[in-house]
C-alpha cells in the first residue's frame, strides 16, 4: 500500500486550530454574553447563524469576521504536519461541526487549502446583505439523522460511513482519524481494525475512549499538541509505507525462491504483465 491509499481525516476545531472557531469569532467580536444567554434555548449551529445576524445588524462586516479568523490561534507544527502528510501523498479530508466559511478562510490564509480533497461541514454563505448565513450539515427540520450520539445538525459517523462506502469501491485503504471532541466519538466507532485513531489527550474524545476502551477497533495513538500530532502522524505514515514495502519485497523473494517450480514461474511471469500498484512503491 502506498501513501495515496491512506486517508487522513481531521477534525478542525481544537485539532487543526487550537481553539473552537465559533467561540473564537463570537468572543473576538464581543458577543460572548449574548451567545451564553441564548445557548440554552437553541441548537449550537442555529445559534451561530443567529449570532451572525445579530453581529451584522450591529455593523460587523464580513471583513471584520475574516480579520478575526486570520488571527485564529494555531500550534506552529500543525501546518508542517499537514504539509508532510500531503507530500507523502496521503488523501487528506476534514470532517467538522464548524462551518465552510470559517474553515476555508483559515485554510486559505495558511496556504494549505489545496492539501485537502474534501471538507465535510455545515454549509455557509454570504447573503446579498453581506450577512454570513450558517446552515446545518444535516437538515434536522426535515428529518432526524437518528444518531443519539451526535448533535442534530451533524453526525460525523454518517459522513465516515459514506467515505468508507466510496473507499470500498476504490479498493483497500486505511484511515487515520484525528480529533478531540465528543462529536468525534461516533466516527471513531466506525474505524476498522487496520485503521488508526489519534485522540487529543485529556480532551472529551480521549475521556470517552478511556470509559469505553473496547469500543474502538483501530490502533489508538494519543497526542497532546501540534508537535506530538506531527510526530505521531509521520510515524504512522512511515510505518505503513515501510511495512508495505517489506511485504512487497517478501512477495518478490517468494517468487525467486520458487523459480524451480514451472507452474509458479508461469504465474509469476504472467503477473509481470499486469500493471500493479505494488511495483510503484519500490521505485
Ligand atoms: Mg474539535
Ligand atoms: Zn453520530
Amino acid at each position: 500500500m502506498a501513501a495515496e491509499n491512506l486517508i487522513v481525516v481531521f477534525d478542525f476545531d481544537k485539532t487543526i486550530i487550537d481553539c473552537d472557531s465559533d467561540n473564537w469569532v463570537v468572543d473576538e467580536l464581543g458577543a460572548t454574553d449574548l451567545f451564553n444567554q441564548l445557548l440554552p434555548t437553541m441548537p449550537w449551529n442555529s445559534l451561530m447563524d443567529m449570532m451572525m445576524k445579530e453581529l451584522h445588524s450591529q455593523g460587523t462586516t464580513i471583513e471584520d469576521i475574516v480579520d478575526v479568523l486570520k488571527r485564529t490561534p494555531m500550534h506552529p507544527q500543525i501546518v508542517p504536519a499537514i504539509q508532510s502528510a500531503h507530500s507523502f501523498g496521503c488523501d487528506l479530508k476534514i470532517v467538522s461541526d464548524a462551518n465552510l466559511f470559517f474553515i476555508e478562510t483559515i485554510l486559505e490564509h495558511l496556504g494549505i487549502k489545496h492539501c485537502f480533497s474534501e471538507i465535510h461541514t455545515n454549509p455557509s454563505f454570504v447573503d446579498e446583505e453581506g450577512r454570513l448565513r450558517i446552515l446545518p450539515h444535516h437538515d434536522f427540520h426535515t428529518s432526524s439523522h437518528g444518531c443519539p450520539l451526535c448533535p442534530p445538525n451533524m453526525c460525523k459517523g454518517m459522513v465516515m460511513e459514506k467515505m468508507q462506502t466510496s473507499i470500498g469501491e476504490e479498493g483497500k485503504k486505511k484511515m487515520i482519524y484525528i480529533g478531540d471532541g465528543s462529536g468525534d466519538f461516533c466516527p471513531s466507532l466506525k474505524l476498522k481494525e487496520e485503521d488508526y485513531l489519534m485522540p487529543r489527550k485529556e480532551f472529551p474524545l480521549w475521556e470517552l475512549i478511556r470509559k469505553n476502551p473496547r469500543a474502538i477497533k483501530g490502533e489508538i495513538r494519543e497526542w497532546k499538541d501540534g508537535e506530538e500530532l506531527q510526530n505521531i502522524l509521520v510515524q504512522i505514515i512511515d510505518k505503513i509505507i515501510s511495512r508495505d514495502q517489506q511485504q512487497n519485497s517478501t512477495t518478490n523473494d517468494c517468487k525467486l525462491k520458487s523459480i524451480n517450480n514451472p507452474l509458479v514461474v508461469a504465474v509469476a511471469g504472467h503477473d509481470q504483465f499486469r500493471p500493479s500498484s505494488r511495483l510503484r512503491i519500490s521505485s
